[in-house]
């Protein structure tokens, strides 16, 4: 018989729970994210010969034992569908090699050009099915706030999966013209997006008062509704992303990043440390990795926190050209912190209530020796990361984006800091397409953006390099725009009645 996985919270007060319910529930009920309780081990001979098979099997061999309540045709279905045809290439995540034993994991093929699709393509099916299996009804209304690349994603997972329909608000100053088209011309016949006036925070507070409006609950309810949320401390968003680091192993290996028996290091630019956070559980599972390298921008709080122990977000939040990584709390890593202090949820309690109160708090002297064991943290600032980017085309004729370009010069610190020369996977996380106007600045110079809008510049990034714009930004221009409600944060609970058919 198959034993079951259970969920525990990292706060330790919630009962445990099936895969399927911590998935349906998002974050657990005291507040603490769901962690399962204990990690799989995969042997790597019997994983080689999924991969070899193709993503797919890895995924499902990888997500079988996490998901041990969904049936092998429920989980089957999920990966047919995450992965099945919604990128543009059959290896969804290939790596590329160029020199300095570098490997580029490409996690920006999917529909939306980054790599937060490895886990919305399939969040949405786990979540689905999570609901069926619960026995709930309910006609699931997923709320986002984005600052670019969530919403899209989210958008794209759900478009047109019965019993789903999916908000996205984004911010009207504070979003590119590239990723305001992607998401105001999006299809689907449940899909709604709405500007709200003001900046990121602004739109997140508001869905966060969406999500605990009592009144707005209950006649949701009596319409055989319910609210659910779909961002990155969901375990459903999380555990997809362990395949690709496992996956990228077999592809370095058989592209010859590193030789048999040799370790690698795996970089990643990090916002909010759940990308990061699933190369680590990726390697408690036995993926041989030596060390994983967090790249923070010039918010550098991650950073700070390895080098010291001490986590500190009392500090002026910067705007850069990597705006994924622009955050100051880094929600995901509870888990980490779970993990750190030998899964005691009294000590997490502890550190989360600083923070909460406080904004700081210090690791002891055991966790953080362990938190060094594993992790080495760096970061780059936007004039780094535009001469990484220049300098990387320029010997290996390779695009990055703003966010890959970080990882690549922290990785290049961290060999010179370390002497450690082992070979490096690098998560290249979106397109440099998605980020052109730093991409074309940095390859072609400052001149060649003057007077051109984010179309023009997809143009000239192309014809400059001979690399194919992505399908999904292609034509965007032109697509006709079908979302164009716009509101202030006070008007959000009115629109969503509105578009819920509720007032
Ligand atoms: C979301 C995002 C990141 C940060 O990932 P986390 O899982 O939040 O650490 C990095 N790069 C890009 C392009 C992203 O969209």
């Amino acid at each position: 018989m198959r034993r079951e996985m259970e969920y525990l919270s990292t706060r330790g007060g919630s009962e445990p729970v099936s895969s399927a319910v911590a998935i349906k529930t998002g974050l657990a009920p005291d507040g603490g994210l769901f962690v399962p309780e204990s990690l799989p081990e995969i042997d790597l001979t019997e994983a080689a010969a999924a991969a070899a098979q193709g993503y797919r099997e890895l995924a499902g061999l990888i997500l079988r034992p996490f998901l041990s309540d969904y049936s092998d045709g429920e989980l089957g279905g999920v990966i047919e569908k995450a992965y099945g045809g919604n990128f543009d290439t059959p290896e969804i995540a290939p790596v590329h090699l160029t020199g300095e034993k570098m490997g580029f994991l490409e996690l920006w093929h999917g529909p939306t050009c980054a790599f937060k699709d490895l886990a919305l393509q399939a969040l949405p099916h786990l979540l689905k099915t999570a609901v069926a299996k619960t026995g709930d009804r309910s006609e699931i209304v997923i709320l986002v706030a984005t600052s670019g690349d969530t919403g899209k994603a989210a958008l794209e997972g759900f478009r047109d999966l019965p019993g789903t329909r999916v908000i996205v608000f984004f911010p009207d100053q504070g979003v590119s013209k590239i990723q305001e088209r992607q998401m105001t011309t999006q299809e689907g016949a449940n899909t709604h997006v709405v500007a709200v006036e003001g900046d990121f925070d602004k739109a997140q507070a508001g869905v966060k008062r969406l999500f605990a409006d009592e009144e707005l609950k209950t006649a949701m309810h009596r319409q055989g509704m319910a609210f659910s949320s779909a961002n990155s401390i969901n375990w459903g968003r999380l555990v997809p992303q362990i395949v690709y680091y496992f996956w990228s192993w077999f592809e370095g290996r058989e592209k010859g990043l590193f030789a048999e028996g040799e370790e690698v290091n795996i970089v990643v630019p990090t916002g909010n440390f759940g990308n990061i956070l699933a190369a680590y559980y990726a390697k408690q599972m036995g993926l041989p990795v030596h060390r994983l390298v967090c790249a923070s921008n010039k918010n550098n709080v991650l950073t700070d926190f390895i080098n010291t122990g001490f986590y500190d977000r009392r500090r002026q939040l910067y705007r850069t050209i990597s705006p994924s990584m622009d955050i100051l709390v880094s929600s995901n890593l509870e888990r980490l912190l779970f993990e750190l202090v030998d899964r005691d949820p009294a000590a997490v309690r502890g550190f989360m209530g600083r923070l909460q109160e406080e904004g700081c708090y210090q690791l002891g002297a055991e966790a953080h020796a362990r938190l060094q064991e594993e992790f080495w943290g760096g970061f780059g600032n936007d004039e780094e990361a535009m001469a990484t980017i220049g300098d990387v085309y320029e010997k290996y004729g390779y695009l990055i984006d703003t966010h890959t370009a970080v990882g690549v010069k922290v990785c290049r610190d961290y060999r010179e800091e370390t002497g450690d020369q082992r070979p490096a996977i690098i998560a290249a996380t979106a397109s440099p397409f998605k980020f052109t106007r730093s991409v074309v600045q940095a390859v072609m110079g400052e001149e060649s953006c003057r007077g051109k809008d984010d179309f023009a510049l997809l143009e000239a990034l192309s014809a400059f390099t001979g690399e194919e714009i992505p399908a999904a930004l292609r034509g965007l221009r032109e697509k006709p725009v079908r979302h164009r409600l716009k509101t202030s944060p006070e008007g959000m609970k009115e629109v969503t009645g509105q578009i819920l058919g509720i007032n």
